[in-house]
This record gives C-alpha cells, structure tokens and sequence, in this order.
C-alpha cells in the first residue's frame, strides 16, 4: 500500500490513516495509470495479485486490458471465487472497459470458459463498436459527475446492451456514430465505465469512486 499523495505532515496523520484502502487487481491491463489516479484522489493503493492482498483492502478496481486474460489468471492465482464473494458482500469495486465486461452478470461475444464476478445485472457485448472502430474518442457526460462531459477514450470498447432494474445509467456517448450507447453504470458500490478515465488524466471518476468507497 503506498500512501496517498499530499505529504504526512502531523496535522494530516489521523485523516490519511482513514484514507480508503483501494486495490487494483494486477493481474494484467493498465495497472499503474489505475494506481497513479486513485492515490491522487487521495486514496491508499496497491496491487492485488494475491488472496491475501485482497483482504486487505476495502474495495477494488478492475482495470482495462483483456478480459479473457484477466478471467484466466484469476482463476490461475485463486481470486476469483475470493473477489465474487466480496462483491456479494458489497465490496465497492470499479471497473474500466474489461473491468465492466469481468463486473457483469452476462456477457456477449466473450469466450465459452470466460468467468467474472458477477456484479452489475447487465448484458454487456464484447468489442461491441465494432472492427473497423477499434479505438475512438466521444463526449460522455456522466450523471453524479460535474464539470462537463468526459473525454471518452474507448479502446475495443464493450457498450452495454440491457441493464436490470436495479441499475442506474451513468452515462450514454453524447454524438458520434455510437451516440445513445450505454457506456457507464452503478449498481450500488459497483460502477463500470466502457472507456479509460485512467488513460486521460481526467480524475473525476475515480474520485466519484473513492467517495463511494468512502460513503460506505
Ligand atoms: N476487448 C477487451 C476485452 O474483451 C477490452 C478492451 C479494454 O479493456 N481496453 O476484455
């Protein structure tokens, strides 16, 4: 765990000793741009490739890389059955692009043997906005989150097809081909987004997933 940023002057001490404990499950994906966002919101990080790791920390993030590769090594290193019990236990947890795809409860265009944590009630489809668009920006406002739309940056991006009742829709694309796509959600402590706030600097959502953390 390192220390969120902003010093340890002694004034400070009892405040980041209450800091939320938030993990980044490190088994593959953009681990360190997680880490980097999540201490600037003043959070204590770490890695989590271990079960032990993970019962050290209030709540998770699960990184954008590869969700097949993700779903694989966590059942290599003894984590899924661990992180599936936590969320059931309401453990907060964000996840980013394969992060969303391993936090739904139903998956389109995944592999057979893929598994997740079964989170969030919703269908979400796999590289959904197509080939020929691998990767591609859009405006995204998302509700709870002021100070204008996201800069959405979407790399062989899940959207989500169909949402159950007890999830609230974060966030649609504003314009573009894709526009009214379904691209960020919260279902209680679980929130996804499609897109990569950790890739552009923009800390507004893993901030409004720290206060999550924190509000619990
Ligand atoms: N297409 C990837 C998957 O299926 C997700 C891409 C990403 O996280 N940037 O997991």
């Amino acid at each position: 765990m390192t220390e969120p940023s902003g010093g340890s002057s002694g004034a400070q001490a009892g405040a980041q000793s209450a800091a939320p404990r938030v993990g980044v499950l490190a088994l593959q994906g953009d681990v360190r741009e997680h880490l980097r966002a999540l201490a600037a919101c003043g959070a204590q990080t770490g890695p989590v490739r271990r079960p032990h790791e993970l019962a050290e920390v209030d709540a998770l993030v699960v990184p954008g890389g590869e969700s097949t590769t993700i779903s694989k090594l966590a059942i290599e290193f003894g984590l899924l059955d661990p992180i599936r019990e936590r969320v059931a236990a309401g453990m907060p947890v964000y996840g980013s692009c394969a992060g969303m795809i391993m936090l739904a409860t139903e998956v389109l265009d995944g592999r057979p043997d893929q598994r997740g944590f079964d989170g969030i009630e919703m269908t979400v489809r796999r590289n959904a906005f197509g080939r020929q668009v691998d990767s591609f920006e859009a405006a995204v406002p998302v509700k709870g989150v002021e100070g204008g739309p996201f800069h959405a940056v979407f790399i062989r991006a899940p959207w989500v097809e169909s949402v159950g009742p007890g999830v609230e829709v974060l966030g649609e694309v504003a314009d573009g081909p894709a526009a009214g796509r379904i691209v960020a959600v919260r279902q209680g402590n679980l929130v996804a987004t499609s897109f990569h706030p950790e890739l552009t600097g923009d800390p507004r959502l893993h901030r409004y997933f720290v206060d999550v953390v924190r509000d619990r």
